[in-house]
């Protein structure tokens, strides 16, 4: 069969594209992956982050962590016919749906997907500043650059055992840093994720071992701005999901 390269370029490109949902978010997609999930691969090699985490912590973390969360999530929400083939960000803003034995399987493993997937996408980057509206909104809600970075850090310092520190961002743009428990997520309230850093020990401990502070510090330095940005415009827009 013959086809004009033309034509087999563009089948090529939705071929990807269809294969590689890590890339969508990118694309101001209006909705999150519906059920059942699957683990996109890292949008990146495992050393991308070499700065602040090194290559055996990513592949033991996406390949085998969030791996979990998603074999999990899969089980349990198959068996919530009513939300189980809702997008993740409606499951996670209607966990009281879910019937109390299976609740705490879904909390967990629902916001581990979405966060692992927010997390891998924000990093692969050079670090430095973000520019424009962001740094606007930054200056604006977080009293500056480095009085956001400190009350970022002091957020992921200060999270009593395994949790998450976030940025959450409202529809009209203003910005807030909040630190969450376990798994959970803001978008547990209907709230919206710019960015977050994980302090579960499997995140930093091969590394850092009992060190988050060293961690927490140094995760600046991969951080991918321009993916952040594109993330607050979303949010804006009213189309960032997860
Ligand atoms: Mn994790």
């Amino acid at each position: 069969m013959t086809q004009n390269p033309g034509r087999r370029l563009l089948l090529r490109s939705a071929l990807t594209l269809a294969a590689a949902p890590a890339l969508l978010p990118r694309l101001g997609r209006a909705q999150a992956p519906t059920g059942p999930f699957t683990l996109a691969p890292l949008p990146y090699a495992a050393d991308a982050n070499e700065k602040a985490i090194d290559a055996r912590t990513m592949e033991i973390h996406h390949n085998f962590h969030h791996r979990a969360y998603v074999n999990n999530l899969n089980a349990a929400i198959t068996r919530v016919p009513a939300l189980a083939n809702q997008p993740l960000e409606v499951i996670l803003a209607r966990l009281q749906e879910v019937p109390e034995d299976l609740r705490g399987v879904v909390r967990n493993n629902a916001g581990g997907h979405a966060n692992h997937m927010m997390f891998w996408e924000i990093m692969g980057g050079r670090g430095g500043q973000p520019g424009g509206e962001l740094m606007a909104a930054i200056t604006r809600d977080l009293e500056g650059w480095d009085a956001f970075r400190t009350r970022f850090e002091r957020a992921a310092m200060t999270q009593f055992g395994s949790g998450w520190a976030f940025v959450t961002v409202a529809r009209d743009g203003k910005l807030a840093v909040v630190q969450r428990p376990n798994q959970d997520t803001p978008l547990m309230e209907g709230g919206r994720v710019l960015m977050g850093n994980d302090v579960w020990e499997h995140a930093y401990y091969l590394r850092y071992q009992n060190r988050r502070a060293d961690y927490v510090r140094a995760w600046w330095d991969v951080l991918d701005w321009p993916k952040i940005e594109a993330r607050y415009a979303a949010a804006k827009a009213g189309t960032l999901t997860i």
